[in-house]
Order: structure tokens, then C-alpha cells, then sequence
């Protein structure tokens, strides 16, 4: 069995997800990790005769292994790594809500300070595509940033939802990395530099993202899944009650590749198969796992999986000697194993002794006895499934509808769909009750985004006497857009919001993706020139119109800004269309942004300057009373000493309630710049290729000079010059 090659215990809490391992000399390894004082400590086992002493690091006391450093606000991420390659030793890097400090620990310095307005949820530093040097890269408030050693942001970019973890992976295998983001919309994108090159939709927050090898990465949801992606194709997965604490890649049986580690909230540590997912390995902390780094920590040419725990527990584990061929588990684990191998035989003796039941009832029942009904339904039965828009009239709900039904006398005892992202839950069971039984069911759908989903259908089919029933196995796939019901063009006003661009592809492969994408009750046709198809949305009744002319150029109305970036990235991929010129305009919406950006952004930011700047006069002149009635005090002069603590505490008040203010406004200025980074988001997502990566950097450089007409003349036109 593999057991820690070290255990070490730290007098720390040491805060989830923020642990980290760095060579801040160059040489000797230090586990790092962010504690709930709003302090980073340094775990330096390894000099001891160093002593740091300046204003940020301080000797961590009885505990002289370790040294503190004080950041002075909650710290929000953090890592360490090369971003200076010219040296040879690893830069620390913290994030908070507000900013971002690079660190040289050797040289007790700040590299850099950065105020970033979006915050720092997620940090990850390394190469991305062709920019030459190490960046970085934070995530925020639907934005990602990555700066270089100098903290010139280098790269900026605008994403779906907050983003809560990155990753560096080659997603593509050309040999330089993407960047992997998650975030809140349960979206996983892929990043060439600023360019989106893939997006996978999964069920919940991701709350990690790790690299693994070649274009494979491992992730983890905020509802205690985990698994292995390679590139847009998901390999495996498994859901736990427990929450993912941390991940991280690392080849425990020494096959030469990584398995995923997986660090847990009720402190399990176990090892999956990146193949399979099977647990290979597993260990138990006292408390949940706060983070799982690597590092030759003994100094020995042998690298160790560091596993460590909120309360401070830290485990390295070194990977499994030849001696132990790949059997990592102790002999629990294999009675587990037995037990589990048991237990399927007995399910399946159960399963053998129905099949001898029923066709002993089969036998009896040619025999002219009993009714036939017992289990065996007509060989030649056969189910049926349909999806259907239903917008009936007396429906209060309009949805989508899945209409399951045998074509003979058998019935139907009950529906088992599993999906991701529909249900509340993975499953949805639908069990008429005895006296409802009939050979059809009805079940009604309502997707909460456009995306498409599988649909995997168990149907237990039989009589209405029967106690078993025959399972009819199927998936049905709900196109992207089900959630639109087709209408006839005309009867309802046209929205005066539009998105138009211009495409050489025949008008036939336009209609192909309406019908792929769309739940229409039969396909549509293209009859005359112009096309013209209009569609109403099921959640909120709003009138989507598609045309297209004889010259290919294809206009969308709606008033819903997201939809219109939907359909058009959904079609541009059909088509496969690299590069998208769209123009477009949304007045109701871009009226709504103009106000938030003209009188709220801009107050912020004059508040926040000014506030800062009093901030800034007060400190001085705190520090001048305090040293005058300090004086007074020595003087004997009890009345200007008083007189200067009273003062002093004036101010104080003022300083108090000024940053009260400065809070206060920030949080209404996160609120607003979240308003105004989805926006950019979706003036991007309005083009494709380059056409969207120039809307967004022009977007960015529109708000950096305070130009809000050219913004919006950028988001209409998709770009400024026009
Ligand atoms: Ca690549
Ligand atoms: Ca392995």
C-alpha cells in the first residue's frame, strides 16, 4: 500500500484552492498557501538561517519553518511560477477583489502592484500561444487579463460569467498553450489567445480546471463532479455528494501517465484512471483538502504529490515504487473489491431466476393458462418517439414535448430520462398511476438554455398485470433551438433590433440548419426568394425573424441580443465560416447600456480618484497629529495631547465613512463594469474569427479612453473605421 513519504503539520488554516509550490531562490521549494487572516505564510523548511524582516514578510514566530506575508486584504487567488525567464527563481503572485501583486520573495520586492477593477477569482502563469513572454493570466468579473513580468496587460479578453478557474493546456496540439476558462455560466472556453475556439456547456459551476497530457485536461463542478475532457469531448465523469476541492495531475502508479487527483471536502484524496476514471488509489485527511501541488520537496531527484489539508495537514506521497505493479491500495481495498464483486453476483442470480419466472409464466401461458400478460410483450412491439413545440393555447406553460407510445395494447408503466441541465437533477422519472396507465406518455421539456441536449430514454414497457416489464433503451437528441416555435410570417410586428451579414452559401444550406436546429412540426422549404421564417420563443414570447436574399444576405431580428449571438455562431460552425463581418443594431438595449455607462461608470471612477486622493491626505495627516500629541504626551502638555486625540479621532470617524463610501461605490462599480464587460462579450459574440476579436480589442480600447459613442459605432458597425 502507498503511504505518505512525509507528513508535516503547519500552524495555519490554510484557505481552499490556495495552495501553491514556488522556488523563490531558485532552488529550494516552499509550500505556499493564503490563510483566513488575509496572509499569505511561506513554508521554507529548507533554510534556516535566512531571516526575512521588511514591511510585507515577517518571521513567523515559534513557527521558524515559516514566514508570513501580509497582503492586508482577503486574498482571492494565488500562484508561483517563472515570470521573469531571465531569472532563474519563481515569482509569487497574489490575487484580491481588487488587485494583483507580483512578488519576489528572495528579494523581499514587489515586482508589480495592479489595481484590476474586475478581481482576481482565478490565476494561472505560464506561456500563452505566440506571446513570447510568461504571462499572469487572472480571471474576474466576466473578464480574463494576463500580464508580464513588467504587469503591462498583454492580454485581455471579455467571457460569458465570472470566472472562477483557468487552466494552460495545448487544447489543439500545435505545441503552444490555450487557455482554459470556467465560469459561473457553466461554461468551459477555450482560448487562442483572444481568439474562442471551442466552448463546452456543462451542468454547473467549474470550480477547477488541471491540465493532464496531450490535449487532455481534467475539470470539476461546484456539484461534486469531476472528470477528464479530451479536447471538446468529455471521457468520463463521476458526481460525488462531496465537493471538489482540488485538482491536479499527477502519474501515482508510475505508468508514465497521469492520473486525476482529486482532493475532497470531507478530506478523501483518491487517484482516478485518466482512461476510466476508476479509483486506483485513495487516502483520508481529518478535514477537507485544501489544495494538491507537486514538488521534489525533500531535495532528493524524486517528485512527490503534496496533498494538503484546511487544518494544515500536509501528506507527500511519492509515486509507487515497481515493487507495488500498479496495486496502490491496501487490503480494505480489496475486501471493498469483493464485497462489490459479490454483490453483482447476486444481482445477477436475481436477474437469471426473473428470466427462469417469466418463461416458465410463458410456457404456462401457451399452455392455455393464465392470461399472457405476465412479462412478455409482443416481439414486434415497437416504441415511438416524437418531439413537438407545444404552444397550445390553454397551456400556461408553453414547452417542449416528448410524446412516447407503443403502437399495440401494451402500456407503458413509466419513463426514465437522463439529461444534463433540464431537470433539477440528472433524471427525470414519470410513473403514471395505476388507473392512468395507457401505451403513451407525454412529458413535457422546458431547456433552459439553447443549447442541444442528448436525451437518454428508458420506456419500461408490458401489460397493465405485469410485474416485469420489457426496457426500451433509446436517445433522442433536442435540437439547439427547441425552445422557438415556428410561425407564420406577418402576423405579428417585426422587432426593430437586427443583426445582417452576408454569406456565399446557397439558401438550401441555410434551411438544412433551420431544420437541424429547430423543432419545426415538418421541414421547412425554401418555395420563393426571399426566404423569410419567424419563430417565437416559448420562455418569454419574443419574435425572432430569419431572412434571406438572393444576394445571401441574411438578416436576424429579435430584440434578445444573446439569441441573435447564438444563432449566428450556430450557423457560422454549419457553415463553416471562419471569418463574420456582422453589422447590427439593438436600440432598446444599447439605450439601457448608454445610461449605465454614461452616468454611472464615469461617476465611479471620479468618486473612486477622489476618494482615494482624501484617503491618501488623511493617512498623512494621521500620521502628523499622532506624532504631535505623542510629543505633547512626552512634553507633559496633557491639554494639546488631548486636543490632538481628539482630532485624531475626528478624523479617524472621516476616514472610516469615507472608506465605507469607497466599499459601497465599489461594489456598485463591479455591478456596472459587469454590465459593461458582457456587453462587450456580446458585440463579440454578434462576429466570428477575426472580425470578433477586433470588436472586442476595440471595444476595450473605447472604454479605456472614456469614448462611449465609439463604442457603440464599434458594436454596430464591428468596427470603428466604417
Ligand atoms: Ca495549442
Ligand atoms: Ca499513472
Amino acid at each position: 500500500m502507498l503511504v505518505p513519504v512525509f507528513t508535516l503539520k503547519l500552524n495555519h488554516r490554510i484557505n481552499p484552492r490556495m495552495v501553491t509550490v514556488g522556488k523563490y531562490d531558485g532552488t529550494h521549494p516552499c509550500l505556499t498557501a493564503a490563510t483566513q487572516a488575509g496572509k499569505v505564510f511561506i513554508h521554507n523548511p529548507h533554510i534556516r538561517s535566512q531571516r526575512f524582516a521588511t514591511n510585507r514578510l515577517l518571521q513567523g514566530g515559534l513557527d521558524c519553518d515559516t514566514s508570513l506575508l501580509n497582503i492586508n486584504q482577503s486574498v482571492s487567488c494565488l500562484t508561483a511560477g517563472i515570470l521573469d525567464p531571465r531569472l532563474g527563481n519563481d515569482m509569487l503572485l497574489v490575487g484580491t477583489q481588487t488587485n494583483l501583486l507580483a512578488y519576489d520573495v528572495h528579494n523581499n520586492s514587489d515586482v508589480f502592484y495592479k489595481e484590476v477593477t474586475d478581481g482576481a477569482n482565478a490565476i494561472v502563469l505560464g506561456q500563452l500561444g505566440e506571446i513570447p513572454s510568461p504571462l499572469a493570466i487572472i480571471g474576474g468579473n466576466c473578464t480574463l487579463q494576463g500580464f508580464d513580468l513588467e504587469g503591462n496587460d498583454l492580454f485581455w479578453t471579455v467571457t460569458g460569467d465570472n470566472v472562477r478557474s483557468l487552466a494552460l493546456s495545448d487544447f489543439d496540439g500545435d505545441g503552444k498553450n490555450e487557455l482554459l476558462a470556467g465560469s459561473e455560466d457553466f461554461d468551459i472556453r477555450v482560448f487562442k489567445e483572444d481568439e474562442i475556439m471551442a466552448e463546452m456547456s456543462e451542468t454547473e459551476t467549474i470550480t477547477a480546471l488541471c491540465h493532464m497530457h496531450g490535449s487532455r485536461f481534467g475539470y470539476a463542478l461546484a456539484n461534486g463532479t469531476v472528470g477528464v475532457y479530451d479536447r471538446s469531448t468529455r471521457y468520463w465523469r463521476i458526481k460525488s455528494k462531496n465537493h471538489a476541492m482540488s485538482i491536479h495531475a499527477f502519474d501515482l502508479n508510475s505508468d508514465g501517465v497521469c492520473e486525476l487527483i482529486t482532493g475532497w471536502s470531507n478530506g478523501k484524496i483518491d487517484a482516478r484512471s485518466d482512461r476510466t476514471g476508476e479509483v486506483i488509489f485513495k487516502d483520508n485527511f481529518t478535514s477537507s483538502v485544501a489544495g494538491i501541488v507537486e514538488e521534489d520537496y525533500r531535495m532528493d531527484g524524486q517528485m512527490q504529490l503534496i496533498c494538503c489539508s484546511i487544518e494544515g495537514d500536509v501528506r507527500g506521497y511519492l509515486p509507487a515504487g515497481r515493487e507495488m505493479k500498479g496495486n496502490l491500495m491496501d487490503a480494505n481495498a480489496e475486501q471493498d473489491l469483493i464485497r462489490d464483486l459479490s454483490q453483482r453476483k447476486q444481482n445477477l442470480l436475481l436477474e437469471l431466476r426473473n428470466y427462469e419466472e417469466n418463461s416458465k409464466v410463458a410456457l404456462s401461458a401457451l399452455g392455455g393458462e393464465g392470461d399472457g400478460q405476465i412479462g412478455i410483450i409482443p416481439a414486434n412491439t415497437q416504441l415511438q418517439t416524437g418531439l413537438s413545440v407545444n404552444i397550445d393555447s390553454t397551456n400556461q406553460n408553453p414547452n417542449v414535448e416528448l410524446n412516447i407510445s407503443t403502437l399495440n395494447d401494451t402500456i407503458i408503466r413509466a419513463v426514465l430520462i437522463f439529461a444534463e441541465g433540464i431537470f433539477d437533477g440528472e433524471s427525470h422519472v414519470v410513473h403514471p398511476s395505476a388507473h392512468n396507465l395507457s401505451g403513451q406518455i407525454r412529458i413535457p421539456i422546458i431547456p433552459p438554455k439553447d443549447v442541444p441536449v442528448d436525451l437518454h430514454i428508458k420506456a419500461f414497457v408490458g401489460y397493465r398485470n405485469s410485474i416485469q416489464f420489457h426496457v426500451f433503451e433509446l436517445t433522442r437528441q433536442l435540437p439547439r433551438f427547441s425552445m422557438y416555435a415556428l410561425r407564420t410570417p406577418g402576423t405579428t410586428s417585426e422587432p426593430p433590433s437586427y443583426a445582417t451579414f452576408t454569406v456565399s452559401d446557397r439558401v438550401q444550406r441555410v434551411v438544412m440548419w433551420m431544420n437541424q436546429n429547430f423543432l419545426v412540426p415538418e421541414d421547412i422549404e425554401c418555395l420563393s426568394m426571399p426566404l423569410e421564417v419567424c419563430f417565437m420563443s416559448l420562455r418569454n414570447g419574443g419574435q425572432l425573424s430569419i431572412k434571406m436574399n438572393t444576394n445571401g444576405e441574411i438578416t436576424i431580428r429579435t430584440e434578445d441580443i444573446d439569441l441573435a449571438g447564438e444563432i449566428i455562431q450556430s450557423l457560422a460552425s454549419f457553415l463553416a465560416i471562419e471569418d463574420l463581418q456582422v453589422e447590427a443594431d439593438f436600440p432598446a438595449y444599447f439605450a439601457e447600456l448608454r445610461q449605465i455607462l454614461v452616468q454611472v461608470v464615469d461617476g465611479y471612477h471620479s468618486v473612486h480618484q477622489k476618494l482615494t486622493a482624501e484617503m491618501a491626505d488623511h493617512s498623512n495627516l494621521v500620521r502628523s497629529l499622532l506624532v504631535r500629541a505623542e510629543d505633547a504626551r512626552l512634553m507633559g502638555d496633557m491639554r494639546s495631547m488631548k486636543k490632538g486625540y481628539m482630532e485624531l479621532y475626528d478624523l479617524n470617524r472621516d476616514l472610516i465613512n469615507g472608506y465605507k463610501i469607497r466599499c459601497n461605490n465599489h461594489t456598485q462599480l463591479l455591478t456596472c463594469l459587469r454590465v459593461v464587460n458582457l456587453a462587450i462579450q456580446r458585440a463579440g459574440r454578434l462576429r466570428v474569427g477575426k472580425p470578433k476579436t477586433q470588436v472586442i480589442s476595440a471595444c476595450r480600447d473605447a472604454i479605456k479612453n472614456n469614448n462611449v459613442n465609439a463604442l457603440f459605432k464599434i458594436i454596430r458597425a464591428g468596427s470603428t473605421s466604417s
